[in-house]
């Protein structure tokens, strides 16, 4: 498993990242076999939160999303909640959520 290209991330990528500079596209597929130097990966989180830069569109090219993003978002929650069980929260929640 590859980790998320974005700094500080630990997440493992799910997804390939790259531009289209004659179209102005920012393109995102599922993660590509072999890692290429010219795109970067990324996790889930990471993905689905990318804007495209000003004047440049997004193209989600990935064949999944639609069917998964439920499940991963339960997972998602149960993962937090299994987080907070295993460590007590000290912040107030609200920046936990952040
Ligand atoms: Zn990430």
């Amino acid at each position: 498993m590859r980790e998320c290209a974005k700094l500080g991330c630990r997440e493992s990528a799910i997804a390939t990242v790259g531009l289209r500079y004659q179209e102005r596209v920012v393109w995102v597929a599922d993660l590509l076999e072999q890692r290429d130097p010219n795109l970067i990966d990324l996790c889930a989180g990471h993905a689905d939160r990318l804007v495209a830069p000003y004047g440049w569109s997004r193209l989600d090219e990935r064949l999944k999303v639609p069917a998964e993003q439920p499940a991963r978002l339960e997972a998602l929650v149960e993962v937090v909640e299994a987080e907070q069980e295993a460590a007590p929260v000290v912040e107030p929640p609200a920046r936990a959520w952040q």
